[in-house]
């Protein structure tokens, strides 16, 4: 359910509003918007008395819907989401793109300065690197951890990027919480959900569904490919993706053509791709020198290559009315977490 408040409503009647719908033991999930403000209703198992809230005074109208994915719904937020970070003027789903770069996993802080000195000269915002990597292989490398978390810390610290780093359970969520400014799937942070290798477009927005149902709204959604019959790269990366979930979603959408294709050579024409087809920015994996890599080294790019990457895609953007951040400027007051 969803209750449209008038455009002129004031804050004290969306207040009114939104403690109506928790005495009647429901969730309340106000979203502003440009013109009014709407407010979700979750917890409600079946039809909640619509008449109630109805004569209150403020809203325009109680609407159910009838999809089951509701607060990433375009039909509870018109517009699209825009997440922000205290200290830079990068953001997640504004008009500039999101350019998040870095290795697959931190292994030394001698690599991940050499990794992170190139992608912020070539523009990157966002540095991602994993120091809690899930393994198909017990043998494989695990990632350094905390340790790896503090190095990433240090990044921020020296280059002023926002740090992306996944949580793989409830001990890495804590730590990953403390250290990071977007947390792959998680908490209160900013959360980067990543497709699941074999979600269904009504899979993934449920997915983000739950973040959002315990009141965390700034999630923004990857496609990194799924598993097909395909063999000629790692998984299919589906492009197709992008535009579905603008037309339902107002949530920020990125691509990650590294694991969506598993192969080097494929990185860049499918990021030109990404770019053309409306995606929000990418998330690229980077390595200085990747034959060397403790993971993913075969779909890591060179920084040269990453270079040339950002030149092809800042023409890309254009074209599609997007722009790139500028190339490494190091924003003064980015320094704060
Ligand atoms: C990653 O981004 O490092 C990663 C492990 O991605 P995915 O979950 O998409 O395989
Ligand atoms: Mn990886």
């Amino acid at each position: 359910m969803l209750v449209v408040m008038k455009a002129l409503a004031t804050e004290e009647q969306v207040r009114a509003v939104c403690q109506k719908i928790e005495k009647l033991g429901y969730r309340a999930h106000p979203m502003p918007g440009a013109t009014r403000t709407a407010i979700g209703i979750t917890g409600n198992k079946g039809e909640v008395e619509q008449g109630t809230l109805e004569e209150m005074p403020g809203v325009q109208e109680v609407i159910a819907v009838s999809k089951p994915y509701k607060l990433v719904s375009r039909d509870v937020k018109e517009e699209n989401t825009v997440i922000t970070f205290s200290g830079t003027a990068a953001t997640i789903g504004g008009p500039g793109l999101a350019i998040v770069a870095g290795p697959c996993a931190i292994e030394s802080r001698e690599q991940a300065f050499t990794v992170a000195e190139r992608v912020h000269r070539a523009g990157a915002q966002f540095f991602r690197g994993g120091a809690y990597k899930p393994r198909t292989s017990p043998y494989s490398f695990q990632g350094l951890g905390e340790e790896g978390l503090r190095i990433m810390a240090e990044i921020r610290q020296q280059f002023g990027m926002k740090i992306i780093t996944e949580a793989i359970d409830h001990e890495s969520l804590d730590l990953v919480e403390e250290y990071a400014d977007v947390i792959q799937i998680g908490a209160r942070k900013p959360v980067l959900l990543k497709r699941g290798m074999s979600a269904t477009l009504e899979e993934f927005l449920m997915a983000a569904e739950y973040i959002l149902s315990e009141g965390n709204y700034n999630v923004a959604l990857c496609e990194r490919g799924v598993r097909t019959f395909a063999d000629h790269t790692r998984n299919t990366l589906d492009l197709s993706l992008v535009p579905a979930v603008q037309r339902l979603s107002h949530l920020p959408i990125l691509v990650d053509p590294s694991h969506g294709t598993g192969k080097r050579n494929k990185v860049t024409p499918l990021s030109r791709a990404a770019v053309a087809v409306g995606a929000d920015g990418l998330m690229v994996e980077v390595h200085h020198q990747p034959d060397q890599a403790l993971s993913d080294g075969p779909q890591s790019l060179f920084p040269d290559q990453f270079d040339e990457l950002m030149t092809q895609v800042r023409q890309i953007a254009a074209v599609v009315g997007r722009t790139v951040p500028a190339i490494g400027v190091r924003e003064p007051a980015a320094v704060s977490k």
